[in-house]
């Protein structure tokens, strides 16, 4: 049938659109580049700072706060404010992790992806959860340990996760921070110095391995990151099940064809929430399905 092609062609458009948002917003978080930076920007993503961002990543920051014994008003303003306003918008269209993931699956496209069963999601979401519950209790235990006892007895005891927990094992820190200093160590003009590499140690091959991780999960499974591990999503999704903005999908047009599920890449069954509003904590605004759905049955509205 002929919206076949159309359907299709809508959702090539979206996506080239959303990677050209997503640079977009790539470069306007590094406008430390050009000496402009905004440490009051605190946005609900999974960009840590790093050599040029001109903000600050909410969850980085919350766990900052929380060593240093601060109330993390700031992060979790940031959080509630966007998440009840816009949901996890930010997520399809301003996060650079994201747009990591997205780049990975552009590449990979001929390979076979796999969709978990929701069981499968479900029980991967709980180890996410797990992560972000204890990188706050520990961040928090960190901050009334070093507000108690001599600094030094509690630096020895938490080591590398003194300042941020999660930075130690996040791979978008890998990406952004770790790989960037390693290569940009003394300037550009000493990319090739080898010396630096003595610098390499285990905890550095664990993240490489954390990093790896991720890159095969994202290959087979798109968002697969997103989905489970990212603690900022994990905030987010709970949040943004309330948010003001979402899909709807228009019951008298939909057909149950199933196409907007298909190409969802947050793996969201779309038919099994109520038609008026899509509460998922998966769904990121992507479109992707609204761009797909040859009735034009769902829209996204102020609800
Ligand atoms: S869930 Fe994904 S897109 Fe959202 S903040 Fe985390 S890494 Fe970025
Ligand atoms: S919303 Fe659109 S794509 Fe989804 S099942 Fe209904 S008609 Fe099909
Ligand atoms: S439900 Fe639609 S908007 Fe939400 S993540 Fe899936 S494709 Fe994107």
């Amino acid at each position: 049938m002929a919206w076949h092609k159309k359907p299709k062609t809508n959702i090539t458009k979206l996506r080239i659109l959303r990677i050209f948002v997503q640079l977009i917003m790539f470069f306007l978080l590094n406008l430390g580049f050009f000496s402009i930076g905004a440490t009051w920007l605190v946005l609900p993503i999974n960009y840590p700072k790093s050599l040029y961002s001109s903000s600050e990543d909410a969850f980085f920051l919350l766990q900052r706060m929380l060593t240093d014994s601060i109330v993390p008003l700031i992060p979790l303003a940031s959080f509630f404010i966007i998440g009840s306003v816009f949901g996890r918008l930010f997520c399809a269209w301003g996060c650079p992790f994201g747009l990591f993931q997205d780049l990975i699956g552009v590449l990979t496209s001929r390979i076979k992806k796999y969709e978990p069963t929701s069981e499968t999601n479900n029980s991967l979401r709980q180890i996410g959860e797990f992560i972000t519950g204890a990188t706050i209790i520990v961040s928090t235990f960190i901050g009334i340990s070093l507000s108690l006892q001599n600094a030094s007895v509690v630096e020895n005891a938490f080591g590398i996760f003194i300042d941020q927990p999660w930075a130690v094992l996040s791979p978008s820190v890998f990406l952004f921070t770790v790989i960037p200093l390693l290569f940009w160590w003394g300037g550009i003009e000493n990319f090739f110095i080898w010396e630096k590499f003595v610098l390499i140690d285990l905890v550095f091959w664990i993240r490489l391995l954390i990093f790896i991780f991720a890159i095969i999960l994202v290959i087979y499974i798109p968002k697969g990151w997103c989905r489970w591990f990212c603690p900022a999503g994990i905030i987010m999704g709970q949040i943004g099940k309330h948010s003001i903005l979402g899909l709807g999908r228009n019951i008298s047009k939909c057909t149950h064809c199933g196409l907007c599920e298909d190409v969802c890449p947050m793996g969201v069954k779309i038919l099994s929430h109520k038609p008026e509003k899509i509460r998922s904590e998966l769904c990121t605004n992507c479109l992707d399905c609204m761009a797909v759905c040859p009735e034009n049955a769902l829209e996204l509205k102020f609800l």
